[in-house]
């Protein structure tokens, strides 16, 4: 049974991040830290009451295909009704569209309580928000008036439609085809892997279709972007004729049953009907703009289902009752959560959900600066910041969630490879967090290309700087807390000198800086966990004296494990950084 740590979520938001002060800013005069509560609380009662009781049936029974189309996992449509209904759907989309406004900040920890409850429901409301925002950011007042409101408020979903079975990571190679016809397109091909393609949950669904206008130049250059409804919207809104949209199928995979996941055909026969968003050819750019929250959200899956498998195994650690712990217990026979070992991966796992949760929330706090800051050098820094946090937050806290869920069915032993128990379900679910939205190595590459490249290391080297300071300016008055900020000021230095040796690379021998991306990749986020974890620390004994003393208390003790069997892991990484890329790049593909 999953609870939401309401706590937990409260205490990053509220204590470390101070995201309060949000309300300053014209566009969130309204928000307060019991704004933030209340909606985290409404959350949390749908998740629990509703999502989570579906969790295992959806994963047993799945969607199903029919010649008809696709039907809904069993209660899944009545739940998609409720989340619309509670208005779940308008959380930080375009009030002039009926959106409810919201930091992100917020809307990014209602996401978690969602993914940890019900992996499989929450793509669904995912994929429409993305669709939203790339409306919102690219499509004409017309295709705003006619498609927003009803996807804002739940009554359509949308989808994100790329991928081709030629045309995965590499979406140059991308060959559906738009062809003219009077104020619209015709639009032919064949797409596959694309999430809630096709339901029986909503009346329509409003694909949004990476296509080339016929005659565009090949590569990235000539892919546009285009709106296919599932069903025709007429001009006041209501349902015309069926579109030529069809799913052909649906995947048979590892995890996340109930969210269909769909091979789609456009255009059988005449040319699905197609609207094109803002200018030909400039479909990817408009794709990337909204593609950081999508990553960002995809991040937090990882960790969600970290969590998730945390609680399912610490409730078992405490009921076990196997072998005798080193130290007696007081009362009676003693469960396996007394073991030092089982204590060691129960740490391992609430210490890394913690410091991930930590970075996803900082980087979608920063996306809140960056959108709605009125000083447009402060917004820009805040943009800076949030583009080199996001490739690492989907990287860094999907990985670490397939490790975590992984624990989770270990600390179960063999009741953990047993479906019955829920545990295995949890490693099935994640497993796709760590591919869909962009492999760990896209995001290595664009963590080291994009973002550290491009300016020479700039902003990363703002961060170390930043985080070296307020390091160095803690109060370590705890002693726990005094080691925690140490071993995170190690390896801060640790992350210094990896970039510089990266960089290093990157302008003599790139291939030497790509056969490391990925290690460099996770050093970043052991290392801004790090930082904030010793925060947290300082933060909770600044508070050990007041009524939540044992949760405080709990965090210096997570934050010192952190420090003591986490975050070690960042002098290995840089280790690999720093002299580790010959053996990659110095074995030809032939000797592998
Ligand atoms: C369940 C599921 C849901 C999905 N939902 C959607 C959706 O809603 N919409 C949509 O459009 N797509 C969706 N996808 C597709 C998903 O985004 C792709 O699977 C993903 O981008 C990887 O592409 P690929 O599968 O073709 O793998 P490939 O691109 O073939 O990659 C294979 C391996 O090669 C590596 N690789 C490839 N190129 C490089 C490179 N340049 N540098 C380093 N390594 C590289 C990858 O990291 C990976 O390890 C979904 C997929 C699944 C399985």
């Amino acid at each position: 049974m999953y609870r939401a740590p309401l706590r937990d979520l409260r205490f990053v938001l509220d204590e470390l991040l101070e995201t309060p002060a949000l309300a300053q800013l014209p566009d969130f005069s309204d928000y307060s830290s019991e704004v933030g509560e209340s909606i985290l609380g409404e959350a949390a009662k749908f998740a629990e009451g509703v999502l989570d009781p579906l969790n295992k049936k959806g994963d047993t029974q799945g969607a199903r295909w029919t010649p008809e189309g696709v039907v809904s996992a069993p209660g899944f449509r009545e739940a998609y009704r409720q989340c619309a209904e509670g208005g779940w759907t308008q959380l930080g989309s375009d009030p002039e569209y009926g959106g409810q406004s919201a930091p992100q900040a917020v809307a990014t920890a209602v996401q978690e309580i969602w993914a940890s409850a019900n992996l499989a429901f929450k793509l669904c409301p995912m994929l429409t928000h993305a669709a939203v925002h790339a409306l919102e950011l690219s499509g004409s007042p017309e295709q705003k008036r006619k498609f927003l409101p009803k996807l804002i408020n739940g009554e359509w979903t949308g989808t994100m439609v790329l991928t081709e079975p030629q045309a995965g990571s590499d979406l140059a190679q991308i060959r559906s085809r738009a062809v003219p016809e009077g104020d619209h397109y015709r639009l032919f091909g064949q797409k596959i892997f694309i999430t809630w393609g096709d339901h029986d949950s909503t009346s329509n669904i409003i694909h949004m279709v990476l296509a080339r206008v016929e005659g565009a130049p090949s590569g990235v250059r000539g892919i546009s972007l285009f709106i296919v409804p599932k069903v025709l919207v007429n001009d006041d809104g209501s349902l015309g004729e069926r579109n030529e949209v069809r799913c052909v199928s649906i995947e048979h995979k590892l995890g996340i049953h109930a969210s269909p996941t769909c091979v789609m055909a456009y255009g059988d026969r005449h040319g699905a009907v197609a609207y094109l968003v803002g200018e030909a050819n400039r479909g990817l750019e408009y794709m990337f703009v909204m593609m950081n929250a999508a990553r960002l959200s995809v991040g937090l899956e990882g960790y969600a289902m970290g969590e998730r498998a945390f609680q399912h195994a610490s409730e078992y650690a405490r009921t076990r009752v196997q072998g005798k712990p080193p130290v007696a217990q007081p009362d009676g026979p003693a469960s396996i959560i007394h073991h030092p070992d089982i204590k060691r991966m129960l740490l391992t796992m609430k210490s890394t959900v913690e410091a991930c949760r930590a970075v996803a929330l900082y980087a979608a706090y920063q996306l809140d600066i960056a959108n709605h800051h009125p000083d447009e050098q402060t917004r820009a820094a805040a943009q800076a910041r949030a583009d080199l946090l996001i490739p690492i937050v989907k990287g860094w806290c999907t990985e670490t969630g397939n490790q975590l869920t992984g624990i989770g069915v270990q600390v179960h032993g063999g009741m953990g490879f047993v479906e019955e128990t829920g545990a295995a379900q949890y490693v099935r679910d994640v497993r796709i967090t760590t591919i869909y939205e962009g492999t760990t190595g896209i995001q290595s590459n664009d963590l080291i290309g994009r973002k550290i490249a491009r300016d020479g290391g700039a902003v990363m080297s703002q961060l170390l700087s930043e985080m070296t300071r307020e390091l160095q300016e803690l109060d370590v008055s705890n002693s726990a807390t005094k080691l925690t900020r140490q071993a995170a000021l190690e390896a801060v230095g640790s992350l210094k000198d990896s970039t510089a040796s990266l960089l290093q690379a990157l302008s003599s021998r790139p291939d030497a800086a790509m056969a490391v991306s990925v290690p460099y990749l996770m050093l970043c986020g052991y290392v801004i966990g790090g930082w904030l974890t010793a925060r947290a620390s300082a933060i909770a004994a600044a508070n050990l004296q007041g009524a939540d003393k044992a949760f405080y208390d709990a965090k210096i003790h997570t934050a010192r494990f952190y420090a003591q069997q986490v975050l070690p892991n960042a002098i290995a990484l840089a280790r690999v950084v720093q002299g580790g890329a010959e053996s990659v790049i110095d074995t030809d593909a032939a000797l592998i």
